[in-house]
């Protein structure tokens, strides 16, 4: 067996300390005599897992019983449509905060149900900036406010959030779980799970109560918050295996000492990286400093005919999936929680080495 350090943006590394459990249990769970990819959802054993895994969720981030909790299938992707589907409640009209290419996606499903207002967008500034929140056009009278914390293709990154007299939505999918959130200042909060939570085909939902119940009538019913808060995220099949697995990465997250000593560990990987693209003239990053991500780092090369070479080295020195977004190009380093201190060394390293070599 030989893993890589594995810096993918999606579907990304997982710790090796729940491979190898799920490994270890994957022909036979506690002695039950089959897979949890067997399972009835309805066993009791299934239950148990699933339960436990929502019991850690809410435990780690801080999660209390003013919200429901989901685990669904479709992505986020699928959120885009069922954020206005479940909270335009009849108004016609939501605000929406343009930071990059996730953000452009939401908008534009977003636009198939209401009356979109961005408040605020960073496109002309080619998405390396958050625009300052005095700047905002803020309609009151919308919906909601939707926002993407962590744009995953141009790696930047919101460390605040906005405070305004309506619901704020937020698309986590790349910086949940890398950091404690206060979860009481979000109405909706979701995640695609193939980031930091497990692999894909999970989606995790985390919504104010309050805010079930007011679908409009016209929403699939696989699409209504309140359907699966009723059903516990059982009115249809889970992503029954999704939900163990993240259930398992949850476990690894309280062993390490929970969100505060996940962040520390991120904060010292992204510092390094970044450290070092802003010291060496051969890399550049174009976020500025206050919005860099802490789980995408794109960096350029001074010489973009390298790309080709600085990608097949990195890939002969053990270093995966360094391809930057086509929207974006040169590279992108994710490291997500499960990327390890010791893989960013390695890259820092064959950066430093290839712009020796090639500079
Ligand atoms: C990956 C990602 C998505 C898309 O997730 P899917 O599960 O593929 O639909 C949406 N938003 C953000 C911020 C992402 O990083």
């Amino acid at each position: 067996m030989n893993r890589l350090y594995n810096f993918c943006a999606g579907p990304a590394a997982l710790p090796e300390a729940v491979l190898l459990q799920a490994q270890n249990e994957f022909l036979d769970w506690q002695q039950k005599g089959l897979s949890v990819m067997e399972m009835s959802h309805r066993s009791g054993e299934f239950v148990g897992i699933a339960e436990a895994a929502e019991a850690d969720l809410r435990d780690i981030m801080g999660i209390s019983d003013d919200y429901a909790v989901l685990f669904l299938q479709g992505g986020a992707s699928q959120q885009f449509s069922a954020v206005p589907l479940n909270l335009l409640n009849g108004k016609s009209r939501a605000n929406y905060v343009n930071t990059g290419q996730w953000s452009k996606k939401a908008i534009k499903e977003a636009g198939r149900y209401c009356d979109v207002n961005v408040v605020a967008s960073s496109e002309d500034d080619n998405f390396s900036s958050i625009p300052a929140f005095d700047s905002w056009n803020i309609d009151k009278d919308a919906a909601y406010l939707h926002f993407t914390p962590n744009e995953t293709i141009g790696g930047v990154e919101f460390f605040w959030t906005p405070e305004v007299s309506m619901p704020v939505v937020a698309d986590m999918s790349s910086t949940i779980l890398s950091r404690p959130i206060e979860v009481d200042k979000f109405g909706v909060i979701y995640a695609g799970a193939q980031k930091n939570i497990g692999p894909s085909g999970l989606t995790i939902v985390i919504v104010r109560k309050d805010l079930l119940g007011n679908a409009s009538d016209m929403t699939p019913s696989m699409l209504n918050y309140q359907v699966h808060a009723d059903a516990g995220s059982m009115s249809n099949t889970p992503p029954a295996y999704g939900w163990y697995m993240a259930g398992l990465v949850f476990k690894w997250i309280k062993q390490i000492g929970g969100l505060t000593a996940i962040a520390e560990m991120n904060q010292r990987k992204a510092s390094k990286l970044y450290e070092f693209i802003d010291t060496n003239d051969f890399y550049a990053n174009p976020v500025e400093p206050v919005s860099r991500s802490s789980m995408n780092v794109p960096f350029m090369l001074a010489d973009d005919a390298l790309d080709k070479l600085f990608l097949k080295q990195s890939e002969e020195a053990g270093l995966l999936n360094l391809k930057g977004h086509r929207s974006v190009g040169g590279m992108r380093a994710s490291i997500y929680n499960a990327v390890s201190e010791a893989a960013v060394d390695a890259l820092v390293a064959f950066m430093a080495d290839f712009a020796k070599q090639n500079g």
